[in-house]
């Protein structure tokens, strides 16, 4: 049990107080932990998009901290803390292929603890909302216990903070130590990544390991290709297709794109990038009839909490490589200036040390 146990504690966390602000460094108020709680003690975070708009409210959802200690987790332990929960009791925990828990699954609005409905965070006794049950963008945090993955305490938490959502969820879907493979690629097949952040090019590095002859990357920032087209993907005569894609961007119509270049017969393509909120997805039921299949996953179809750790060790085992994904390191005080590099395409992963 921490010393703190129990108790009203405070603490620095970045506000989003409205649309379109910056964020605020504030001292915000931190409560006692209820049932099946727990609170850590964030050190390292990175920007991973997604966020939607409900305000007041302390986002963040990729990090790496240390346990305060209640339930399973002892002071100390070393967690990364993990957007969908795995409860271990609900249908989709006892099932092999889903990981879309009854309540702990992806609810970007939910804003709110499930024990009682309530935030944990407040600041001058206004509840500041939370975000995919982590908001990591604050010194201290209160995640369900489900969302926490305990990790080797000897792996550095500044580089395998980033496996606690979106390179995770790339790696396990290209087949990488996989329970449960969405789009294995298979050897000598081709690949095309749609959105070439972080998350598409640890795509593209699981596609080249499981052995594919060719992979094709597709982005509108002109930075990230060097062959320019005036028309979708699909489109482009001379543009073979491929036998599986993966979509990384984030935008309904790479989404199609990426459905509708892949190989009738067999081609199948994985949607990763989250939607806009009012986004729909048309294509002609053709496309399917033509025996191409369309899949989307959070996290890889990974179980959490389960596997989080053994990805972990394949970092360690120098069987991943992690750094090249992290192109910045920013102070807290300068959280701001990540979401810039973010925005302007300039940045893969930016660290944000918590600690100064
Ligand atoms: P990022 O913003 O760093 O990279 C996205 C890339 O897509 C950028 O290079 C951008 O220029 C490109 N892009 C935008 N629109 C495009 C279009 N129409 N066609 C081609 N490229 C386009 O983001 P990231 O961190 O790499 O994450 C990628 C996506 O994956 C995001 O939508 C994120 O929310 C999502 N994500 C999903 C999961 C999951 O479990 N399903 C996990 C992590 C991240
Ligand atoms: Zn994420």
């Amino acid at each position: 049990m921490s010393a703190t146990a129990g108790q009203v504690i405070r603490c620095k966390a970045a506000v989003a107080w409205e649309a379109g602000k910056q964020l605020v460094i504030e001292e915000v108020e931190v409560e006692p932990l209820q049932k099946m709680e727990v609170r850590l003690k964030i050190l390292f975070t990175s920007l991973c998009p997604g966020q939607t708009p409900l305000f007041p409210r302390i986002y963040g959802h990729e990090a790496g901290g240390v346990g305060e200690g209640v339930t399973d987790l002892q002071p100390g332990d070393h967690v990364l803390p993990v957007f969908t929960g795995e409860c271990k009791e609900c249908r989709h925990c006892k099932s092999s292929e889903s990981n879309m828990y009854d309540l702990l699954r992806i609810n970007t609005d939910r804003g709110v603890m499930i024990s009682d409905g309530k935030t944990r965070f407040s600041k001058n006794g206004q509840p500041i909302y939370h975000f995919l049950g982590t908001s990591t963008f604050s010194e201290y945090t209160v995640t369900h216990v489900g969302c926490v993955a305990k990790i080797n305490p000897a792996a550095p938490l500044d580089k395998v903070c980033v496996l606690s959502c979106g390179i995770s969820t790339v790696f396990v879907l290209e087949g990488l130590g996989a329970t449960l493979n969405v789009a294995k690629p298979t050897k000598g097949s081709t690949v095309a990544i749609f959105g070439l952040g972080a998350v598409g090019l640890a795509a593209a590095e699981g596609a080249r390991i499981s052995g594919a002859s060719r992979i094709i990357g597709v982005d509108l920032n002109a930075n990230r290709f060097n062959e320019d087209y005036d028309k979708p993907v699909q489109r482009v005569n001379t543009i073979m297709l491929y036998s599986s894609s993966t979509e990384c961007a984030g935008n309904v119509n790479a989404m199609i794109s990426a459905f509708e270049c892949v190989h009738d017969g067999w081609g199948v393509a994985v949607l990763v990038g989250v939607p806009n909120k009012d986004d729909a997805f048309k294509t002609h039921p053709i496309n399917l009839l033509n025996e191409r299949t369309l899949k989307g996953t959070f996290f890889g179809n990974y179980k959490p909490r389960n596997d989080i750790p053994s990805v972990v060790e394949k970092y360690m085992n120098k069987e991943l490589e992690l750094d090249k994904f992290i192109t910045h390191q920013v102070s807290f005080s300068e959280i701001n200036k990540a979401f810039d590099l973010m925005l302007g395409g300039q940045s893969l992963r930016c660290i944000i040390h918590m600690g100064n």
